[in-house]
């Protein structure tokens, strides 16, 4: 894909423009190619708006019920120690 510096075709402004996917003979810039009535039919705009796809962070695991109930009979039994009942 060439991007030129160029007029835009359609507006006139001087803005980095690429090549209209349906009129090659124009130079769209980003501006006008997004607000171009055909870009529902253009089957590649020349300018596309990509959104940074952020990877999804993975759900940490949830700890299984035996590992819960291990985990909470070990903080009861530290919670049940140390002053606990003086003998
Ligand atoms: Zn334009």
């Amino acid at each position: 894909m060439t991007i030129y510096w160029e007029r835009c075709s359609v507006c006139g402004r001087y803005e980095s423009v690429r090549q209209c996917t349906l009129f090659k003979d124009l130079l769209v810039d980003i501006h006008c190619c997004i607000l171009c009535v055909k870009r529902s039919v253009c089957p590649s705009p020349a300018w596309k708006i990509t959104i940074p796809v952020k990877p999804v962070p993975q759900a940490r695991e949830g700890l299984s019920m035996e590992e819960k109930k291990r985990l909470i009979d070990e903080l009861t039994s530290l919670l049940e120690k140390p002053g606990g009942k003086k003998a």
